[in-house]
Protein backbone atom coordinates (compact mmCIF):
# COMPACT_ATOMS: atom_id res chain seq x y z
CA UNK A 1 0.00 0.00 0.00
CA UNK A 2 1.21 3.52 -1.03
CA UNK A 3 -1.03 6.35 1.05
CA UNK A 4 -0.41 9.88 1.81
CA UNK A 5 -2.71 10.94 4.37
CA UNK A 6 -4.29 14.81 4.48
CA UNK A 7 -5.81 16.48 6.42
CA UNK A 8 -5.85 19.79 9.07
CA UNK A 9 -2.92 19.24 12.35
CA UNK A 10 -4.96 17.17 14.93
CA UNK A 11 -7.08 15.24 12.68
CA UNK A 12 -5.95 12.38 13.53
CA UNK A 13 -3.14 11.54 11.17
CA UNK A 14 -0.77 10.35 13.38
CA UNK A 15 -2.75 8.05 15.10
CA UNK A 16 -4.53 6.34 12.05
CA UNK A 17 -1.25 6.86 10.25
CA UNK A 18 0.05 4.20 13.04
CA UNK A 19 -3.39 2.13 12.71
CA UNK A 20 -2.95 1.83 8.99
CA UNK A 21 1.15 1.21 9.06
CA UNK A 22 0.47 -1.73 10.90
CA UNK A 23 -2.28 -3.34 9.04
CA UNK A 24 -0.74 -3.03 5.73
CA UNK A 25 2.96 -3.84 7.05
CA UNK A 26 4.54 -1.04 5.94
CA UNK A 27 6.10 1.51 7.53
CA UNK A 28 4.38 5.17 8.32
CA UNK A 29 7.00 8.05 7.70
CA UNK A 30 6.06 11.59 8.82
CA UNK A 31 8.18 14.66 8.08
CA UNK A 32 6.61 16.04 11.03
CA UNK A 33 7.91 13.51 13.59
CA UNK A 34 11.67 13.60 11.81
CA UNK A 35 11.80 17.49 11.54
CA UNK A 36 11.17 17.40 15.81
CA UNK A 37 13.88 14.68 16.63
CA UNK A 38 16.38 16.82 14.13
CA UNK A 39 15.36 20.08 16.66
CA UNK A 40 16.05 18.09 19.43
CA UNK A 41 19.03 16.42 18.24
CA UNK A 42 20.44 20.01 16.84
CA UNK A 43 21.31 19.12 13.72
CA UNK A 44 22.11 21.53 10.85
CA UNK A 45 18.46 20.30 9.59
CA UNK A 46 16.67 20.88 12.57
CA UNK A 47 18.15 24.36 13.10
CA UNK A 48 16.94 25.55 9.74
CA UNK A 49 13.94 24.16 10.15
CA UNK A 50 12.85 25.53 13.45
CA UNK A 51 12.13 29.41 13.01
CA UNK A 52 9.44 28.25 10.56
CA UNK A 53 8.13 25.11 12.64
CA UNK A 54 7.80 27.27 15.52
CA UNK A 55 5.70 29.90 14.02
CA UNK A 56 3.29 27.58 12.31
CA UNK A 57 4.69 27.63 9.16
CA UNK A 58 5.85 25.20 6.68
CA UNK A 59 9.80 24.35 6.19
CA UNK A 60 11.48 24.99 2.64
CA UNK A 61 10.59 22.11 0.49
CA UNK A 62 13.99 20.78 0.09
CA UNK A 63 14.13 20.05 3.67
CA UNK A 64 11.60 18.02 3.83
CA UNK A 65 12.61 16.21 0.30
CA UNK A 66 15.77 15.39 1.71
CA UNK A 67 14.18 13.66 4.65
CA UNK A 68 11.27 12.03 2.29
CA UNK A 69 14.19 10.94 -0.43
CA UNK A 70 16.17 9.01 2.61
CA UNK A 71 13.60 7.42 3.99
CA UNK A 72 12.22 5.88 0.29
CA UNK A 73 15.21 4.36 -0.26
CA UNK A 74 15.65 2.10 3.09
CA UNK A 75 14.04 -1.29 2.44
CA UNK A 76 11.69 -1.32 4.41
CA UNK A 77 9.74 1.33 2.18
CA UNK A 78 10.02 -0.64 -0.87
CA UNK A 79 7.05 -2.62 -0.50
CA UNK A 80 4.68 0.63 0.51
CA UNK A 81 4.35 3.29 3.21
CA UNK A 82 1.81 5.62 5.05
CA UNK A 83 2.85 8.83 4.27
CA UNK A 84 2.05 11.32 6.84
CA UNK A 85 2.74 14.93 6.50
CA UNK A 86 3.91 15.23 3.00
CA UNK A 87 3.56 16.25 0.66
CA UNK A 88 1.85 19.52 2.34
CA UNK A 89 2.01 21.83 -0.76
CA UNK A 90 1.29 21.00 -4.47
CA UNK A 91 4.83 21.40 -5.35
CA UNK A 92 5.97 18.80 -2.95
CA UNK A 93 3.31 16.47 -4.64
CA UNK A 94 4.73 16.50 -8.22
CA UNK A 95 7.96 15.99 -6.75
CA UNK A 96 6.68 12.53 -4.93
CA UNK A 97 5.67 11.31 -7.99
CA UNK A 98 9.18 12.05 -9.79
CA UNK A 99 10.83 10.78 -6.72
CA UNK A 100 8.23 7.46 -7.06
CA UNK A 101 9.29 7.58 -11.07
CA UNK A 102 12.81 7.69 -10.40
CA UNK A 103 13.31 5.08 -8.16
CA UNK A 104 10.96 2.53 -10.35
CA UNK A 105 8.19 2.40 -7.40
CA UNK A 106 4.88 2.12 -8.23
CA UNK A 107 2.65 5.30 -7.99
CA UNK A 108 0.53 6.66 -4.91
CA UNK A 109 -2.47 4.51 -4.57
CA UNK A 110 -4.69 6.53 -2.04
CA UNK A 111 -4.63 9.83 -0.30
CA UNK A 112 -6.77 10.00 2.60
CA UNK A 113 -8.51 13.08 3.77
CA UNK A 114 -9.26 12.71 7.54
CA UNK A 115 -11.65 15.62 7.31
CA UNK A 116 -12.27 17.83 10.73
CA UNK A 117 -14.12 21.09 11.05
CA UNK A 118 -11.36 24.12 11.75
CA UNK A 119 -13.18 24.87 15.61
CA UNK A 120 -12.92 21.03 16.57
CA UNK A 121 -8.86 21.05 15.11
CA UNK A 122 -8.30 24.35 17.63
CA UNK A 123 -9.72 22.56 20.52
CA UNK A 124 -8.30 19.39 19.66
CA UNK A 125 -5.02 21.18 19.08
CA UNK A 126 -5.24 23.30 22.30
CA UNK A 127 -6.21 20.02 24.66
CA UNK A 128 -3.01 18.37 23.21
CA UNK A 129 -0.95 21.49 24.32
CA UNK A 130 -1.91 21.18 27.48
CA UNK A 131 -0.85 17.25 27.63
CA UNK A 132 2.55 17.12 25.24
CA UNK A 133 3.80 20.80 25.64
CA UNK A 134 4.49 20.72 22.01
CA UNK A 135 5.90 24.50 20.93
CA UNK A 136 3.56 24.40 17.96
CA UNK A 137 0.50 23.98 19.56
CA UNK A 138 0.33 27.73 20.93
CA UNK A 139 -3.64 29.58 20.11
CA UNK A 140 -1.98 31.82 17.65
CA UNK A 141 0.27 29.24 16.32
CA UNK A 142 -2.59 26.59 15.95
CA UNK A 143 -4.06 29.28 13.79
CA UNK A 144 -1.37 30.04 11.60
CA UNK A 145 -1.00 26.20 11.20
CA UNK A 146 -4.93 25.78 10.25
CA UNK A 147 -4.45 29.06 7.43
CA UNK A 148 -0.90 27.17 6.62
CA UNK A 149 -3.07 23.87 5.47
CA UNK A 150 -6.21 25.66 4.15
CA UNK A 151 -4.21 27.47 1.79
CA UNK A 152 -1.10 25.38 1.12
CA UNK A 153 -2.65 21.67 1.41
CA UNK A 154 -6.01 21.61 1.55
CA UNK A 155 -5.82 22.45 -2.49
CA UNK A 156 -3.84 19.13 -2.76
CA UNK A 157 -7.31 17.28 -2.35
CA UNK A 158 -8.16 18.26 -5.82
CA UNK A 159 -4.91 17.21 -7.26
CA UNK A 160 -5.33 13.24 -6.16
CA UNK A 161 -9.17 13.51 -6.79
CA UNK A 162 -8.61 14.21 -10.56
CA UNK A 163 -6.70 10.92 -10.36
CA UNK A 164 -9.26 9.10 -8.84
CA UNK A 165 -7.03 8.62 -5.85
CA UNK A 166 -9.17 10.77 -2.74
CA UNK A 167 -10.95 9.31 -0.21
CA UNK A 168 -12.55 11.00 2.30
CA UNK A 169 -13.54 9.93 5.97
CA UNK A 170 -15.12 12.12 8.63
CA UNK A 171 -11.90 12.06 11.47
CA UNK A 172 -14.80 12.30 14.29
CA UNK A 173 -16.01 9.45 16.38
CA UNK A 174 -13.79 6.75 17.94
CA UNK A 175 -10.38 5.83 16.77
CA UNK A 176 -11.80 2.44 16.01
CA UNK A 177 -14.79 3.89 14.04
CA UNK A 178 -12.81 5.97 12.07
CA UNK A 179 -10.25 3.23 11.37
CA UNK A 180 -13.28 1.17 10.79
CA UNK A 181 -14.58 3.77 8.23
CA UNK A 182 -11.31 3.99 6.25
CA UNK A 183 -10.68 0.25 5.71
CA UNK A 184 -14.07 0.08 3.86
CA UNK A 185 -13.55 2.99 1.88
CA UNK A 186 -9.89 2.13 0.53
CA UNK A 187 -11.55 -1.57 -0.34
CA UNK A 188 -14.10 0.95 -2.37
CA UNK A 189 -11.64 2.70 -3.98
CA UNK A 190 -8.98 0.07 -4.84
CA UNK A 191 -12.06 -1.83 -6.08
CA UNK A 192 -12.55 0.79 -8.53
CA UNK A 193 -16.33 1.41 -6.93
CA UNK A 194 -15.42 4.56 -5.59
P1 LIG B 1 3.29 17.80 11.72
O1 LIG B 1 3.74 17.03 12.90
O2 LIG B 1 3.13 16.96 10.48
O3 LIG B 1 2.08 18.66 11.99
O4 LIG B 1 4.48 18.82 11.34
C1 LIG B 1 4.95 19.78 12.28
C2 LIG B 1 5.62 20.92 11.52
O5 LIG B 1 6.71 20.43 10.76
C3 LIG B 1 4.74 21.65 10.52
O6 LIG B 1 3.93 22.65 11.12
C4 LIG B 1 5.77 22.23 9.56
O7 LIG B 1 6.42 23.35 10.14
C5 LIG B 1 6.81 21.12 9.52
N1 LIG B 1 6.52 20.15 8.42
C6 LIG B 1 6.16 18.84 8.54
N2 LIG B 1 5.99 18.27 7.34
C7 LIG B 1 6.24 19.25 6.42
C8 LIG B 1 6.22 19.31 5.00
N3 LIG B 1 5.88 18.25 4.25
N4 LIG B 1 6.55 20.49 4.40
C9 LIG B 1 6.90 21.57 5.12
N5 LIG B 1 6.92 21.61 6.47
C10 LIG B 1 6.60 20.45 7.12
Amino acid sequence: MRMILLGAPGSGKGTQGEKLAAAFGVPRISTGDALRAAVKSGTELGRRAKTAMDAGDLVADELVVGIVEERLSLPDASEGFILDGFPRNTAQSRILDQLLLKNHLPAVEVALHLDVDDEEIVSRLLARASEQGRADDREEVIRSRIRVYNNETHPLLDYYAKQNKLIAVPGVGGVNEIFDAIRLAVIAVESGLA
